[in-house]
Order: C-alpha cells, then structure tokens, then sequence
C-alpha cells in the first residue's frame, strides 16, 4: 500500500522540524508520498528538495490563508491546500509575499495588545522563533510557553489567550480569487479540513458548491480536526460534486500532537492531482 500525506509544514511556517528534517522524518515514518504545504510561502521547498531521500516523492505545495466574504455577519477564514504550482508565476507570489508581510505586521499587533496588558514577551523573540519563516500565532504561543504563562500550543489557542482576547484577523485571499490563481499558476487546490468546526464557524455546502464550479479540485476529508460524522459528510459532498478526495496529518512537529501519516490519501486521488497539475512535476 502507498502511503500519500498530503499536508505537512516546516520551519518555513508554524512547523517545528526543518523541511530537510521534515522529509527524513517523513522516509522514516514510512510514508511513499509526503506534501510539503507551508502557509502562505514556497520556501521550505528548495531545502526539502534537497534533502528527499530515496524512495520518497515529494509533492511541492502550500496552505493559503482564504476568507470567504460572502459571508453573513462576518467573513469565514478557509485554508486551500494549493499543489504542484508553478512559483514564478507573478500573480500568486505576489499574493504569497503580501500574505507573508500582513503575517509579520498583524503578529506584532498580537504582541503588543498582549504587552499593552503586561505580559512580558517581545517581537523580536517571536520573529526569531519564526526564524525567517512564515510568523504565525503558534510563534506567539511559544513565547507565552517560555513566559510560563500557558503549558502548551494548545493552551495557547483559549478565548482568554490568541483564540480571542488577542486576536487580531490577517489579510487573507479572496477564497474565488485565490482558486483562479493557484489554477492560473498550474496548480491543483484543495480546501483543507473544510469541516473543522472545532475551528470555528464553517462554511455551507453550497459555498463548496460555488467553489467547484470555480476550479476547486479536492476536499480534505480524513484530517484531525473533522470528527467522523464530518469526514463522512465530507466525503458524501465531494462524491455529489466531483471533486477528489484527501486525508493528511497536517503536521506541525511539537506545535500539535498529531504525527505524520496519521490519516492519508488515496493512491487514486493522488494521481488524479498529480495528473491535473503543470506548474512543477513531483520530484521523486
Ligand atoms: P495563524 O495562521 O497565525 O492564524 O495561526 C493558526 C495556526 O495555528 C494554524 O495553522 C494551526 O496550525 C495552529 N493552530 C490553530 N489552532 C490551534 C490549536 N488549538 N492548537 C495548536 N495549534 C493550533
Ligand atoms: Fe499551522
Ligand atoms: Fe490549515
Ligand atoms: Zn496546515
């Protein structure tokens, strides 16, 4: 059986093993195929292209930051896995680049609402824990961690913490702007964990819908964040819709508890994705 996990992240966002880490830790846990999906960036792609060991495929990806504006009261955040993209093209690295520096900019907003109330962390330690790479609350929970101020990642994401207290949105993507330009770049997209209500207010069926209509290509149906009553609707909508579907771990190392190849996708809708992109060939 081929093992395929399709959502992974590194040091080049909020993952905590470097991307060459990242792929010997992927060998290791026996997977065949493994993704690379960092938010909103391509750079952990050229380290762990270089470091892929034998007998691994890598498939170069990322996980846009995506809002849906049409939603009632207020807009919903979405991520869309985005796969095999060509990363020259400019309309979708600029998109990345702006993502990247909205990051940079709402994480300090983040830490200083937080000193404004006395907790001693600075931005400077954020950024550096986020080491170059993509700034995300999970960099922030760290520093609340060193602060002795929570025990865990997880602890970190409570309404008395980043979940609301401190929270401050990013700029992200048009959800329909951001499927032309990953298809406009050659990529194949993915909405991730669709279904997480345990993130928060979650989009309707009919905004799926739209979304296939639009040039959506997958939905991650198997993802921690789903409980199977939601992997099974998942499944269902995807079949009504005929779009592919996927399961991935979404590892982040130590950020979460889950490990890599926990859930995985099917030979069958892997190469489906595979087949439909040509922005950048898998490698391996
Ligand atoms: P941000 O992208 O800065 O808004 O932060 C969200 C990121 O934090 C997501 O990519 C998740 O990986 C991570 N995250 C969200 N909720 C939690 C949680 N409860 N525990 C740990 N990590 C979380
Ligand atoms: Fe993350
Ligand atoms: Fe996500
Ligand atoms: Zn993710």
């Amino acid at each position: 059986m081929t093992r395929i996990d399709l959502h992974c992240h590194s040091t080049a966002s909020d993952g905590t093993l470097t991307p060459a880490q990242l792929v010997t830790a992927g060998a290791a846990a026996g997977l065949d195929v493994m993704a690379i999906t960092d938010h909103d960036t391509t750079g952990g792609w050229a380290a762990a292209a270089a470091a892929r060991p034998d007998g691994l495929t890598l498939v170069r990806g990322a996980e846009l930051s995506c809002r849906w504006f049409g939603a009632e009261e207020y807009p919903i955040a979405l991520h869309l896995l985005a796969y095999l993209f060509d990363p020259a093209e400019p309309r979708l690295a600029a998109d990345l680049t702006a993502l990247r520096s909205d990051r940079e900019q709402r994480a300090e907003k983040i830490v200083d609402k937080l000193r404004a109330d006395g907790v001693p962390i600075t931005w400077a330690e954020v950024h550096g824990y986020a080491a170059g790479g993509s700034v995300g609350r999970p960099h922030i929970a760290q520093a609340l961690i060193r602060a002795g101020l929570v025990g865990t990642t997880n602890e970190a994401f409570a309404s008395r913490w980043l979940g609301a207290k401190y929270f401050v949105p990013k700029a992200d993507l048009d959800v329909f702007e951001a499927v032309r330009a990953v298809r406009e770049a050659g990529g194949v997209a993915v909405f991730a964990h669709p279904r997480a209500t345990v993130r928060g207010r979650v989009v309707p069926d009919q905004l799926i819908a739209d979304l296939a209509d639009a040039g959506l290509f997958g939905l991650e149906a198997d993802h921690e964040d789903h409980s199977p009553v939601e992997r099974a609707h998942v499944r269902g909508l995807a079949e009504d819709l005929g779009l592919v579907v996927t399961g991935s771990s979404d590892f982040h190392g130590t950020h979460k508890t889950v490990r890599l190849g926990a859930f995985t996708t099917a030979f069958e809708a892997y190469e489906k994705i595979v087949s439909a992109a040509t922005g950048v060939p898998v490698l391996g």
